[in-house]
């Protein structure tokens, strides 16, 4: 199977199994906006819970906030987003589509490095066990070539956006000789920048209505907030504001399912630290945040760093934690040393004085950030291509699985007597009532075992539980495993110990302090 057809069979099983719906599907669907099912909700909080429990109770110096999607227009003029959210857009005069200009040339980039490696694979076959790679890549002109168009594009285009030189990004298209890939034609326009706030109205138009956006991101609402948080709190530096909520971008490409869209989730927290410091902590928070995606336990090569060339306006350093999708590496996460931007800009925009009192130096200042940014429906997108497989089994029978980590799982258990009656019911309802309160869990009674099975498979239920009739005479049950699809005999009372060691959240959670 291609990535590209394991790609459309994810999607297709996501919507199949409940995970996630295209938004007001009835209408045609809304173009990069979906919704979440009965299954998707439970994934995503269970991804939700694991984030918050450790970037807020795992440690004493973070906490939360909520705050809301509307704010003061002005926020938006302070962060540089009205001027400066922009993306360069270039549309291709044949097909009509449009395209982020950055991101075609990132793309060129991506086939160029695909190249490289092409040819060092033929390489290796070619040479067997007497082959030296890095005496090739060093040696060979083909990949020389390749390597001096991919090195000479890159520095092109971060020239080219760090100084907003929109005619010579047209340029790099042109001279890369990027053809539009559904019209196969070089017709471009110029390149036009594009801001990706959604705008609306706040007030009846009589009162003298106001513009306002929708957030871009969350974490200006904790700016604007530092100052409460920290005074409330009794906070000392350093400390960090943990957040969790919606973000809104009018995205000119929408493509790849959930991964871009134009309302999505982000799970945000800004750090406060002394200014000088900020490195030390972006270095900290990178190495964390690597780990937290680590301990999912997907396999470490599935993960890279990308440190950022060309860095936002607002940052004196910047990387992504990319992740192999089915599509290839892409960002999942950011983490950003935000210097004094922020703060000192609501200072000038507020005119309310933003500073941190320090009683270890006794000296007041605005403090320095470094922030973690992920986007949950990425995160979500994340787990399940990485949990999603196709198996034959024995008997020439075959299965789809999700093999989603325990923890994260939207269900725990399933408990499935084996006949309707003579007691087994009852079996099983008491012991989801033994198990409801901590863990959601499902019944089921319809069809064959082995055809519970399977549903119970597809949407990544770690245990199933089956009640029969040897149950009703000692107290025991079959535990079946989804993963080794390992069948083991257990005492009615040791389940929910079981299930909590295995399936609690708090088994990843140690992994991490
Ligand atoms: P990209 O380069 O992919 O547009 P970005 O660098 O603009 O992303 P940030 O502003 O750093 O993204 O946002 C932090 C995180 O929010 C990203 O790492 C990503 O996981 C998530 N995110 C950003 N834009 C979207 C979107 N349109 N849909 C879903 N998630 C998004």
């Amino acid at each position: 199977m291609t990535q590209e057809e394991l790609f459309k069979k994810l999607i297709a099983h996501s919507k199949e199994y409940g995970f996630i719906f295209p938004s007001s599907e009835i209408y045609d669907g809304l173009s990069a906006v979906y919704d979440y099912g009965q299954m998707g909700v439970e994934l995503k909080n269970n991804i939700k819970a694991y984030w918050w429990e450790a970037m807020t109770r795992l440690r004493e110096n973070i906490v939360g906030i909520d705050a809301a999607i509307f704010m003061h227009p002005r926020t938006w003029e302070a962060s540089g987003h009205v001027g400066a959210f922009n993306d360069p857009l270039i549309d291709n005069k044949d097909s009509k589509k449009r395209y982020r200009a950055d991101v075609l040339l990132e793309e060129h980039i991506a086939k160029l490095e695909d190249k490289i490696e092409k040819e060092v694979e033929k390489a290796r076959k070619r040479f067997g066990d007497s082959f030296d790679e890095a005496q090739y890549r060093s040696t060979s002109p083909k990949v020389a070539e390749l390597q001096s168009q991919k090195d000479s594009i890159n520095s092109r285009m971060v020239t080219a956006l760090n100084s907003g030189d929109l005619a010579e990004l047209r340029q790099i298209i042109v001279d890369a000789d990027i053809v539009d890939p559904v019209s196969g034609t070089r017709n471009w326009t110029d390149v036009r920048q594009f801001n990706l706030m959604f705008d609306t109205r706040i007030g009846s138009v009589a009162e003298g209505a106001n513009t306002i956006y929708l957030r871009p991101e969350t974490a200006q609402g904790i700016f604007v907030n530092f100052l409460n948080v920290q005074k409330t709190g009794r906070m000392k530096i350093p400390f960090g504001i943990a957040q969790i909520g919606k973000a809104f971008r009018n995205e000119i490409v929408a493509r790849q399912f959930i991964f871009r869209m134009r309302e999505f989730e982000q799970m945000e927290m800004q750090f406060f630290v002394r200014p000088g410091e900020e490195m030390h902590w972006y270095e900290y928070w990178k190495e964390f945040r690597m780990r937290w995606h680590r301990t999912l336990g997907f396999g470490d090569a599935m993960y890279r760093f990308h440190d950022h060339e060309k860095l936002a306006h607002y940052a004196n350093a910047a990387a992504d934690i990319e992740f192999r999708f089915p599509f290839g590496f892409k960002e999942v996460e950011g983490i950003h040393s935000r210097t004094d931007f922020d703060l000192s800009q609501h200072q000038t925009f507020s005119g309310r004085k933003i500073q941190y009192f320090d009683p270890e130096s006794g000296e007041s200042y605005v403090p320095f950030v470094v922030e973690t940014s992920i986007g949950l429906d990425r995160m979500f997108l994340q787990i399940l291509s990485a949990a999603y497989a196709e198996e034959s089994l024995d008997g020439g029978d075959s299965r789809v699985v999700l093999r989603i980590p325990a923890p994260l799982a939207p269900v725990k258990v399933a408990v499935l007597p084996l006949v309707k009656k003579d007691g087994l019911p009852e079996i099983a309802r008491s012991i989801i009532d033994s198990l409801k309160f901590d863990h959601n869990v499902q019944y089921d009674e319809k069809d064959s075992i082995g055809k519970r099975y399977r549903r119970q498979d597809a949407i990544g239920t770690p245990f199933c539980v089956t009640v029969d009739h040897q149950s009703a005479e000692d107290c025991t049950v079959t535990i079946r495993r989804r993963d080794s699809m390992e069948q083991m005999r257990v005492a009615i009372s040791d389940i929910p110990s079981l299930i909590n060691k295995e399936a609690g959240l708090r088994t990843l959670l140690e992994k991490l302090v």
